[in-house]
């Protein structure tokens, strides 16, 4: 059980004061939901560690304030000069002084009962803001802060930035996240103490107040003794969940499984294609973890196309041979019929059974999959989340295959495993993940790579335009269906359409609809899944030529008649999203080319990015460029699903102490595995913290 201390921690943002529930929706969004009850937790508030500082501790005299700077001056209000009457656009001002000078406010668009109210004539007033001059006059443009002398001794002067969302502005988040430090209880600390005073790092509370409330700037920086504590109490949980996971997995030990290689054979005899060695070689690894006596944990990497999913059925297959059952797990519904498209004849040709199961079988469909499932007369199981649920009760789950890893999280890892005695499991990821990543965020998996592509792969022609270049594409488009391509035309996900001015796919589907008629249609993860998949099919038939789409086609889509791939507003994306999206096409014998339309002007960075993916095709690199350009959480691409994956931890900073964090947290665990003891005790809080609740519940269950 949560120790009861930490409650008000795990309370809603809801419960702090002035949060209601228009602002929780905008927390919630913020900082991502709590999966159980759909809010923000108090918690969350307190890992969003403000981006930087507004420092307005210069206080000037009128005559020494200097324009372009930010200030907090103590000045007399004089007069009002509101706009005059039928002139709304011309500015409100008000006239101020000190004894060594005169101050203009400005407002535009002003509130005059509001403006009146707060600087009411003869008052005194502190006012902090930018300084401008105009006209040969010192003026502060919407001041930031106007208070009285009562409020001054209440103001930050310095104070901290938080990223924000539509519609939740940064004073907001900061007043809110002022409250969740007064409600953090003083926990035991769980830092070994000889470590913390080596690093010179002060205790937990203490370091997030710092962070959250600088006296000065230098105590928030990412480098600075604070910042890195926590950094280092998110690796440290991070690695004490993983070590936590890996344990029980393996000391449920494995079983051996072998096969006699004959279902395999008349797979790999049915293929229209033959293995590459890469292929093999991945194969031939997994079959000696299978007849392993311990149990499997491992990583297949391998590039977008590089054919992982054959090196998955043939896994299957020799757990089949062995007389066990086989689970595949796909992150999205759409990529679990895909699977099931590609394998099921693959496999019953062999004489295996193959179902599939996600949250679309329901009610009279589902019982007969369960059914055979239980019985046993069912050799895989194809599925999304819907594999893990209860009620669905293998007779002898022998494998897990989980495609696209990074999609799920470790619990629901862990739930797939529970289904069997001693599931063996196979990951496999199109992400090239660095090292240092992979240990974070996977543990010590055994890691097989593809590091080949099946032959006659042709590079993908890539090119950048303009956006204003888009009756050209058009045309182009419209030439290479005429000669029997097919096509994806990808737009950004919408989100806060109005306010982002991004084309939706809906209204690209319009605009294209009078130029294609039937042949283009449109897919976005608002469409029901029978809809999703009608498309799809009409698509692989060919009677849809051309496929506007939102990210849903992102992951593991495999059409290889498809050779046009166009992303819009490909600035918008980062370089690991690119990638997959251009991996879709150039999976054929044909040329294969890739448009990325921008929106100009282009930022530094995204003119990289675009100019990286002109350059090259290899993942690895795009991954280590991707690395130096944003950080380590958008590889993972987990970012843009909504699952952050580190909230302390800045992984161009940061991720030095990460060997430390592993073996202090092996070592821990190795001398307290149930975390009884003292400083046990205290590391279950951090867990906790952290939100680590997957390993806690394997903790408890002992
Ligand atoms: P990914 O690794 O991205 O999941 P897939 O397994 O979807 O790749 O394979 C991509 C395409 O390549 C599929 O159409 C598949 O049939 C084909 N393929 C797989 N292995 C080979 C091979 N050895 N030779 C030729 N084509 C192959
Ligand atoms: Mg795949």
């Amino acid at each position: 059980m949560r120790p009861s201390d930490l409650n008000a921690l795990f309370a809603p943002v809801s419960s702090l004061p002035g949060v209601g529930p228009r602002l929780s929706k905008l927390f919630a969004r913020l900082l991502g939901a709590d999966e159980e009850n759909g809010e923000a937790l108090v918690v969350d508030l307190l890992w969003h560690l403000p981006a930087g500082l507004v420092d307005r501790r210069e206080r000037p005299t009128i005559d020494r304030a200097v324009p372009g700077t930010i200030a907090t001056l103590n000045v007399v209000v004089d007069r009002h000069r509101p706009s005059p009457p039928g002139r709304s656009r011309a500015p409100y001002r008000v006239q101020c002084h000190d004894e060594t000078g005169e101050l203009t406010l400005v407002f535009f668009h002003a509130n005059a009962k509001w403006i009146e109210s707060q600087l009411p004539v003869g008052a005194v007033r502190w006012v902090s803001g930018r300084l401008e001059e105009f006209g040969g006059a010192l003026q502060i443009v919407h001041p930031d802060h106007i208070v009285d002398q009562d409020g001054f001794a209440r103001l930050p002067l310095l104070e901290p930035i938080y990223a924000q969302t539509a519609g939740l502005g940064g004073r907001t988040i900061a007043k809110a996240a002022a409250a969740a430090i007064e409600v953090v209880p003083s926990v035991a600390e769980w830092q070994d103490p000889d470590w913390l005073k080596r690093n010179g790092w002060t205790g937990f509370k203490h370091a997030l107040e710092t962070v959250h409330r600088p006296a000065e700037p230098a105590e928030m920086a990412e480098d600075g003794p604070s910042w890195k504590r926590l950094a280092y109490d998110e690796l440290l949980a991070g690695q004490l969940a993983l070590t936590i996971v890996r344990s029980r997995l393996k000391r449920a030990g494995g079983i051996t499984r072998t096969g006699d290689g004959a279902i395999r054979g008349r797979i790999v005899g049915a293929l229209a294609f033959s293995l590459t060695m890469s292929q093999m070689a991945a194969v031939d690894e997994i079959l000696s973890d299978l007849a392993d006596p311990t149990r499997m944990l491992r990583l297949l990497q391998g590039d977008v196309g590089s054919g992982k999913t054959v090196v998955g059925l043939l896994a299957m297959a020799a757990v089949a041979e062995s007389g066990a059952q086989s689970a595949l797990m796909a992150p999205t519904e759409l990529l679990a019929r895909q699977h099931f498209r590609t394998i099921a004849p693959l496999a019953e040709a062999a004489g295996l059974k193959v179902a599939i199961l996600t949250g679309r079988e329901q009610g009279k469909e589902r019982a007969p999959i369960l059914a055979g499932v239980a019985d046993g007369s069912t050799d895989i199981l194809v599925g999304t989340h819907a594999l893990f649920q209860a009620g669905v009760d293998f007779s002898d789950l022998g494998l897990a295959v989980v495609d696209e890893q990074h999609r799920f999280g470790v619990h629901q890892r862990l739930s797939l495993a529970a289904k069997g005695k001693a599931v063996d499991m196979l990951v496999m990821t199109a992400t090239p993940i660095p090292r240092t990543l992979l240990l974070t965020h996977f543990g010590d998996m055994d890691v097989t790579r593809l590091t080949e592509k099946p032959a006659g792969r042709r590079p993908i022609a890539t090119r950048v335009l303009p956006i204003e270049r888009l009756s050209d594409v058009v045309a182009a488009v419209r030439r290479a269906v005429d000669e029997g391509a097919q096509v994806y035309w990808v737009c950004p996900l919408v989100e806060e359409s109005e306010e982002l001015d991004v084309i939706s796919a809906e209204e690209r589907f319009a605009a294209l609809k009078p130029a294609f008629g039937d042949a283009v249609a449109v897919i976005h993860g608002r469409m029901s899944g029978a809809e999703k998949d009608k498309v799809m099919r009409r698509f692989i038939e060919g009677a849809v030529r051309v496929l506007v789409a939102t990210t849903v086609i992102e992951v593991g889509v495999d059409v290889p008649d498809a050779t046009v791939m166009i992303i819009e507003h490909a600035e918008r994306f980062g370089l690991a999203q690119l990638h997959q999206l251009r991996g879709r096409v150039g999976r054929g014998q044909a040329e294969s080319s890739c448009l990325l339309l921008y929106k100009g002007p282009l930022g530094e960075t995204g003119r990289s990015r675009l100019e990286i993916m002109r350059e090259t095709e290899d993942g690895f690199r795009i991954a280590e460029e991707d690395l130096r350009l944003r950080g380590g959480g958008e590889v993972l691409g987990t970012r843009q699903s909504g699952m952050p994956e580190f909230r302390v931890v800045r992984t161009g900073v940061h991720l030095d102490m990460l060997e430390a964090a592993r073996d202090d947290a092996r070592l821990a665990l190795e001398r307290d595995p149930r975390l009884h003891g003292e400083r046990g005790k205290a590391l279950r809080t951090l867990l906790y913290l952290f939100r680590k609740d997957a390993a806690m519940r394997l903790i408890e269950a002992g």
